[in-house]
Formats: C-alpha cells, sequence, structure tokens
C-alpha cells in the first residue's frame, strides 16, 4: 500500500469517527442546535478532522467532515469548518499528547462556568475522570488565540482532561475523540450531581491521597487489559 493510499485511508476512518461521535452528543443531550463539536487529530499529520459550521447534528455525514491544518485552514471538504477550528488546532499544537477535543456548552457544567466555579472533588468518579476538580479557564472571546491558550494553560497544571472556560462552557480533551467525548460526558454528570448535591447541604470533599489512589486506580487498572 502506498503511503498516500494510507493517508487518505486513515482520514476516511477518522472522519466516519468523528461523524458518529456527535451522535453521542446529542444522545447525552449535551448540545441544542448546531452549538458543539468534536475534532481529531491526524496522526503523525498536522492535520485535524471536525465539525462542519453551522451543519444540524441530523445532517452530519463523513463526507462534510472538514480537514483542516493545525492553524486552522481548510486543507478538504465543502464546507467552513467549525468556529471554534482556531482554539482546538491550538490545543493540538501546544498539547502534542491530545488525540481528539471536544466543545459542549452542556447546561450543568456551563452553570458551573459561568459562576467561574471549578466542580470540587466530592465524588470519586470526579477523582477517577478528573483527578481532582475540574478547573475554570480565563474568560476568552472567539475570534484570536485567547480561547486555546486558555485551555492549554488551565489543562497544563491540571490532571483534569476537561476546562470549564469562563461564562461559556466545556473544551474536554483525550488520547483520541471518544475519550474527549466521555470525558464531556462524565463532566456534565458530575457537574449535574454536584449541583444537586449542594441544593441539600454542603458535599463532603475527598482527602488528597485518596483522590490520588482512586485517580491512579482508574487510569492505570480499571476496565478491560
Ligand atoms: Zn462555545
Amino acid at each position: 500500500m502506498t503511503a498516500v493510499t494510507d493517508v487518505q485511508e486513515t482520514l476516511a476512518a477518522l472522519r466516519r469517527e468523528v461523524c458518529a461521535l456527535h451522535a453521542e452528543l446529542t444522545r447525552y443531550q449535551l448540545v441544542v442546535w448546531t452549538a458543539g463539536n468534536v475534532s481529531a487529530r491526524v496522526p503523525g499529520r498536522d492535520l485535524l478532522v471536525i465539525k462542519p459550521s453551522g451543519v444540524s447534528y441530523d445532517a452530519l455525514t463523513p463526507e462534510n467532515m472538514v480537514v483542516c491544518d493545525l492553524d486552522g485552514r481548510v486543507v478538504e471538504g465543502d464546507h467552513a469548518p467549525s468556529s471554534d477550528t482556531e482554539a482546538q488546532a491550538y490545543v493540538y499544537r501546544h498539547l502534542p499528547e491530545v488525540g481528539g477535543v471536544v466543545h459542549t456548552h452542556s447546561t450543568y457544567a456551563t452553570a458551573w462556568a459561568a459562576r467561574a466555579e471549578p466542580i470540587p472533588c466530592v465524588l470519586t468518579m470526579v477523582a477517577d475522570e478528573f483527578g481532582g476538580e475540574v478547573p475554570v479557564g480565563p474568560f476568552a472571546i472567539i475570534g484570536d488565540d485567547s480561547i486555546g491558550r486558555g485551555i492549554v494553560e488551565t489543562l497544563r497544571d491540571s490532571r483534569s482532561p476537561a476546562v470549564l472556560m469562563q461564562n461559556h462552557g466545556v473544551f474536554a480533551v483525550g488520547p483520541n475523540a471518544r475519550s474527549a467525548v466521555k470525558a464531556a460526558v462524565m463532566c456534565e454528570d458530575v457537574a449535574r450531581t454536584v449541583h444537586i448535591s449542594r441544593q441539600l447541604g454542603a458535599p463532603v470533599p475527598i482527602a488528597p491521597a485518596d483522590v490520588d489512589r482512586l485517580f491512579d486506580r482508574y487510569q492505570n487498572v480499571y476496565g478491560q487489559r
């Protein structure tokens, strides 16, 4: 098989995967209208695959996904890419271990973002998935590097794969697009549970040593070997 065919096959597979993962955003009710997106890094290439801008989730196909370079310029595709492409491209440029990025305005997590309040580590699930509180990133307006910079600077200092960008919403990352979607789903779930817990009283924090043990076990032992 030639190198060119290899790249075309990788791209075709990623178009299918990124397209299919958008169905998880609606399945878990993380998005309304067209406000939310998934992207994936093309392994070994300075490229990413992302949702087209303003196309409804029902109308997404592998073919209308957009391939961009890591400066956010369209390389392949008939549609304009998601308006979050620049922010996501910045994340791929600066965090080489990231293979997937998801953005949503999911309700409960975004309610925490509106208060610029991190989600505290008061559930084993928060320790497992996020390794501590889910942090808040700075207020940033679309149109330059400030959203991407805010995501990268916040996640660099944290074990969390998700950040609540102040007054905006969730950006989640992972080694691949599927794990980034999982982090976005988990982020909304813990945001909701901790919110409900607080209506009933003060949630009890988990001791830092236990957070470390939970995180380590979940990241290294849990699941199918
Ligand atoms: Zn947004």
